[in-house]
């Protein structure tokens, strides 16, 4: 251990003072909350119940559970998997494998699935989230992205307001257009995330300028904190990650896209073969933690969304920027923190590490992770590899300095990581205000 290391540690613990100016403030916000709470226990209640009426109405039993091997063929348990998981999200059909390796795997396959060469695929909800970026490829970049095949590819920024831009959105549809991405979540970004009310107006406009598009939102983050899913609200495509909201802590890998049943076939064939699709995928031992996961999803979203409250309640106090305000209605889990230089990010993502039941004892440090532009720091002290309804942090070391912190499968962890951040922040002499 680093003297420097030993030296922090020491302070930290001999610091009850700030501890105790923490809880007393903790304590506040949580009085001053109490109605935003309330909202999220009633709409966590609500999904539960939709996902009870999902397993109900198709009849799930125990012997879904078993799993299959080889090539998986007439696995009960994945089919019926795959309709309450439609059912769920109020979508025609869905593909719910773990064969999917991460959200940015799943939503490549949702892509690639209903794209073609010489079409175009435009964001309009601004830059997509970093891992896409390279899935959207740049010309001549030999990786097999999109643009290697011949799939064109446009963006349109949100406007400063951080609505978007439709008359820029008006002018950049063309005749190739087959694809319109929105990412529901802020993701890595300083904006508003888009509420289901947002999606559905664009949705609307969308298919007013050119009726054939396909809709697709990026959904990681977003499922259960409201009482819809986009896909309920016209979106032609959308796809998620196991290892965030609807796999609720369980699901040990994995990902699903729902959507218009020709959609899912066509990802379907991306992720297998062509003309092989959905019909086969051992899905071994995965299957009793992936039904047992979005069953618990509902209630494990609103325990993390009322810890992502009480964050930006306490950053409020403390005279730290936050996006969403803690009273600001929610449509995804993260909480976006605003610190003053990198040493706060790193004392933060540390202190949330230093609250975990896995891994408390190591010391995250910024690196360069597949995929991201930047040096990230992430706390992920977490039972499922890198799961993030776990309670977990992330920061790209970069200017402006934000903190993204997510998830938290009980409130009472993501409220004493929150606390152990804040207080790790505070004995390194980064906060004044305590
Ligand atoms: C997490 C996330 C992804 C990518 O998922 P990985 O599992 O990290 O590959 C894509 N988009 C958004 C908005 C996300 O939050």
């Amino acid at each position: 251990m680093s003297k420097q290391l030993e030296m922090n540690l020491m302070l930290e613990q001999d610091n009850n003072e700030i501890w105790r100016k923490l809880e007393g403030l903790s304590e506040q916000v949580e009085d001053k909350a109490r109605d935003a709470f309330g909202k999220v226990e009633k709409i966590a209640e609500k999904n539960q119940w939709k996902v009870i009426q999902a397993f109900k109405r198709h009849q799930v039993s125990d012997y879904h559970f078993s799993g299959s091997t080889g090539y998986g063929y007439n696995d009960r348990g994945r089919e019926v998997l795959d309709e309450v998981y439609a059912e769920a999200m109020g979508a025609e059909a869905a593909l719910v494998r773990p064969h999917f390796a991460s959200g940015t795997h799943t939503i490549s396959c949702a892509l690639f699935g209903v794209l073609r060469p010489g079409d175009e695929l435009l964001y309009i909800s601004g830059k997509p989230y970093d891992t896409l970026h390279k899935v959207i490829g740049k010309p001549g970049d030999g990786m097999g992205s999109l643009r290697d095949w011949g799939v064109s590819y446009g963006e349109v920024p949100l406007l400063p307001s951080g609505e978007m831009d439709w008359d820029a959105i008006r002018s950049a549809v063309n005749e190739r257009t087959k694809v319109i991405g929105i990412q529901r979540s802020r993701g890595y970004d300083w904006r508003r995330s888009f509420s289901i009310a947002d999606i559905a107006e664009a949705v609307k406009r969308v298919k007013e300028m050119k009726s054939d598009v396909i809709v697709f939102v990026d959904n990681c983050y977003g499922e259960f904190t409201e009482l819809q899913e986009p896909t309920g609200v016209g979106v032609d495509l959308m796809a998620g990650s196991l290892i965030k909201n609807p796999g609720g802590g369980l699901a040990e890998t994995g990902g699903y896209i729902a959507g218009k049943r020709e959609y899912i076939e066509a990802a379907a064939y991306r992720l297998t073969a062509p003309g092989i699709g959905g019909e086969v995928g051992a899905t071994m031992g995965t299957l009793r933690s992936i039904y047992q996961g979005l069953f618990l999803a509902p209630h494990l979203v609103g325990q993390a969304l009322k810890g992502s409250i009480l964050a930006a309640g306490l950053a409020d106090k403390l005279g730290f920027q936050t996006s969403p305000r803690w009273d600001e209605p929610r449509t995804d889990l993260i909480q976006a923190l605003r610190f003053a230089g990198p040493d706060h990010l790193i004392a933060f993502v540390q202190g949330i590490q230093a609250a975990a039941a896995v891994d408390a004892h190591v010391v995250p440090e910024p690196w360069d992770m597949p995929g991201y532009e930047h040096p990230v720091i992430m706390a992920a002290g977490t039972f499922i590899q890198g799961g993030s309804l776990e309670l977990s942090a992330d920061a790209p070391i970069r200017d402006p300095y934000i903190a993204y912190m997510q998830g938290g499968l009980t409130y009472a962890h993501a409220k004493y990581g929150i606390l152990t951040a804040l207080h790790r922040m505070a004995v390194r002499g980064l906060m004044d205000q305590l």
